[in-house]
């Protein structure tokens, strides 16, 4: 039959393991010195051992046999136990072996107290994980030094494992943060490098691609291409159907063009007011003069009505082409600057069609365009 002393007389109930930190702090405020469960058959031990660790500060729990101590655990977990090693139905190490397999008592430190004073039983009871050993007869002050050695480690050892928790509570945080920083971070990168209005690239973002292909097909030795795009009469267009609407109609634009588009590495920019750029790296003429059809088809099929269009119905573009195999000692705005001679001549001989020049280099570094290879291109 089990024992259990009565709790008035020298115990009080103790802290469970989800309530171990705060009812610490509270026992810390009260000046307790710490929750031991001690378990022993034998009643005068029990009795012993209560009174002296109660007048000593201590929060003590008894148990007469391992069966019962392990049911009390179960409900409040101390912060050190005193365990008799021989035990009727379950000795010491049976239940030292069951707190250390479970999780949640693993920790606890277990000092033994027995009569069991050879070698062999020591080194037994340290291998089932006890941290101390107590010959039975025991003496008061050393049961008292040892008792205050471990009560001491183990709130340390909990102290470090909750600020060690805190700390990686912290380090949490802070990649959270982070994480939360970089996703700002790309989005303003991506509204930086973004045309508002219609959500293709801007002008910032052109210029350094621009200049980045330049310099990485020149190092490759590969064509890259560039195609103007102007808006045809869109002054006239928002004259006529208002502002509003012309904002629409650059928006189906650009949208047109980034369908017409199938690589990942081409560019659709927003050049000026209702001027669009595409950057197509590895391209020559021939692909880019595709390109260009291709959107200038892809305009065509939205059916945007222009009345105020000399030239169609419909909204229309006129388009210049440019297209090189980039040297480094050269800008890239020899490119752009074929391009818009391209797109000034598609307007000069009468609009909605696609003018193309290749650029040629001199030596002494000056770029000329050459005239004789201009191409025309005319849609009708
Ligand atoms: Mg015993």
């Amino acid at each position: 039959m089990s024992l259990v002393f009565p709790v008035q007389l020298c115990c009080v109930p103790i802290a469970s393991t989800l309530e171990e930190t705060g009812q610490m702090n509270n026992r810390q405020a009260r000046g307790e010195r710490g929750n031991i469960l001690v378990v022993d058959d034998i009643p005068d031990n029990l009795d012993l051992l209560c009174s002296l660790l109660s007048r000593k500060g201590f929060s003590v729990a008894v148990a007469d046999s391992g069966v019962t101590a392990l049911q009390m655990i179960e409900e409040n977990v101390p912060d050190l136990i005193l365990l008799d090693i021989c035990m009727p139905q379950m000795d010491g190490y049976e239940v030292c072996q069951a707190l250390k397999n479970n999780p949640f008592t693993k920790d606890i430190p277990v000092i033994f107290i027995s009569a069991l004073d050879e070698v062999l039983d020591k080194v037994k009871a340290f291998r089932v994980g006890g941290v101390d050993y107590i010959t039975k007869p025991f003496h008061m002050a050393e049961v008292l030094a040892r008792v205050n050695s471990h009560i001491a480690i183990h709130q340390l050892q909990r102290q470090l494992e909750e600020q060690n928790e805190l700390l990686r509570q912290e380090i949490r945080d802070r990649l959270a943060a982070e994480t939360a920083l970089q996703v700002a971070n790309q989005e303003l990168q991506r509204l930086a490098h973004m045309d508002g209005l219609t959500q293709v690239a801007n002008r910032r973002n052109f210029d350094s691609t621009l200049a980045q292909e330049w310099r990485r097909l020149a190092r490759e030795q590969q064509y890259l291409s560039l195609i103007l795009c102007d808006v045809d009469f869109f002054k006239r267009y928002n004259d006529t159907y208002g502002h509003q609407v012309g904002d629409d109609c650059l928006r189906n634009i650009a949208s047109s063009i980034s369908t017409a588009l199938k690589r990942p590495s081409d560019l659709v920019a927003r050049y000026g007011g209702e001027e669009f750029a595409v950057i197509l790296p590895n391209t020559p003429l021939q692909g880019a003069t595709h390109v260009a059809r291709e959107i200038q088809a892809a305009v065509r099929t939205l059916g945007m009505t222009h009345s105020g269009s000399s030239v169609s119905k419909f909204v229309t573009l006129s388009i210049g082409i440019s297209s090189v195999i980039p040297l480094a000692k050269f800008s890239p705005m020899s490119l752009v600057a074929a391009a818009d001679r391209a797109l000034y001549r598609a307007k000069l001989e009468g609009r909605d069609r696609i003018c193309a020049e290749e650029v040629h280099y001199r030596v002494k570094d000056e770029i000329v365009l050459d005239d004789s290879d201009d191409l025309e291109l005319s849609n009708e």
